[in-house]
């Protein structure tokens, strides 16, 4: 079944350490977007394509108005067979008043996923958040008690003079709120972001302790019910991200709004962000980015990213019987530097693995 994602583009400002595309908010730009949004739903109407996932990224999600969210959704409803949809938004907690979250529960959505990112206030000032941890404890409450048993938090990892305690800390912290996933990240410095400068540069950990941290953070959600899934996230049992999962397991989503991903039809292909232009044009352009994707380099990139990993059969199936052999060659030999496991034809990255995930896959993709 197909993934529906919706990329909202906007925000109230701009984090100083973000690269995702979003514009300043304004109402009378949302309204017009949202009209955008709903041509291009209605331009899949009659196409019989079953979607059980939607997903509202952004930007900032929460700064639409709950009729806007339900009129997308409706339209989804029309133009889409959805079968019990996972349907979910994420949310500033600056932007998630009680009122609204229970308005979003009753347009639909059953799952909201918070950027947290830390507990502590002075590191959600240097990035740029408008939000402190109390603001963003009351926003996981007032979700619970609007009806939400589905929530995410979003931890970041290397920030700022972020010591291993700190996040010790926050991690902690966050992951004792009534939640049932967290997503764990490391701060990666943009290119094109204020954070790209020496000052930034200078005041964060340096790899080895940002690998402890990681580390660490493993080890303690799932000593706290959070198991790993896939390389930055982790569940209570039976919460994955169920639309997070298709990206990484290869199937297909559509993807809606300046910026938003697609890959249907073994195509994969993005909308341009600009928001101006999507708001402007009937129906989205769409410029394709690969319109045939190797599907063996495929699957070992972004199976290696979960921690079910990849299956001997299906690499001999895609790579043939020989890149299978060789593959598990290698895969005995990062076994035996804790690297990877090898277990009745399956093989999986170990959180040590993760961390040099990218390696491992180029290691993997030449043999
Ligand atoms: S609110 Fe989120 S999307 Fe918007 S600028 Fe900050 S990090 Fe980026």
């Amino acid at each position: 079944m197909t993934g529906l994602y919706i990329h909202v583009p906007f925000c109230l400002r701009k984090c100083p350490y973000c690269d995702f595309y979003s514009v300043v908010f304004s109402g009378e730009a949302a309204e017009k977007y949202t009209d955008a949004v709903i041509r291009n739903i209605n331009s899949w109407q009659g196409k019989g394509v079953s979607v059980d996932t939607v997903y509202f990224g952004g930007g900032t999600p929460s700064l639409l108005t709950p009729r806007q969210v339900g009129r997308i959704l409706e339209a989804a409803h029309k133009s889409f067979s959805l079968e019990q949809p996972e349907i979910t938004m994420e949310c500033n907690p600056s932007s998630s008043a009680y009122d609204k979250l229970c308005a979003y529960r009753s347009v639909g959505v059953n799952r909201l996923s918070f950027g947290v990112q830390s507990a502590d206030d002075c590191q959600l000032r240097t990035l740029g958040r408008l939000h402190n941890f109390r603001q963003a404890c009351g926003a996981v409450e007032d979700a619970v008690k609007a009806g939400f048993f589905n929530i995410s938090c979003d931890i970041m990892l290397g920030l700022c003079n972020q010591t291993v305690d700190l996040l010790r800390n926050s991690v902690d912290k966050i992951s004792s709120l009534p939640i049932t996933h967290i997503s764990a990240y490391m701060l990666k410095i943009e290119e094109n972001t204020p954070y790209n400068c020496e000052e930034i540069k200078n005041s964060v950990a340096n790899d080895e302790v940002i690998s402890d941290m990681y580390l660490e953070t493993v080890e303690m959600l799932e000593s706290k019910g959070f198991m790993q899934y896939e390389i930055s996230n982790f569940a209570k049992p039976g919460f994955e991200s169920r639309h997070n999962l298709k990206y990484w397991q290869c199937d297909e989503y559509i993807g809606i709004g300046p910026a938003a991903h697609s890959f249907f039809g073994g195509q994969r292909y993005m909308c341009p962000d600009d928001v101006s232009a999507f708001a402007a044009n009937k129906w989205q352009s769409k410029l394709v980015t690969d319109d045939a994707p190797d599907k063996l380099e495929e699957y070992v990139m972004l199976g290696l990213r979960l921690t079910e990993g990849i299956t001997l059969e299906r690499l001999s199936l895609l790579g043939g019987a020989e890149f299978a052999k060789k593959a598990n060659q290698t895969a005995n030999l990062l076994q035996r530097h804790g690297l990877c496991r090898l277990d009745d034809g399956r093989i999986f990255l170990t959180p040590r693995g993760f961390l040099l995930s990218n390696t491992i896959i180029s290691r993997f993709l030449q043999v």
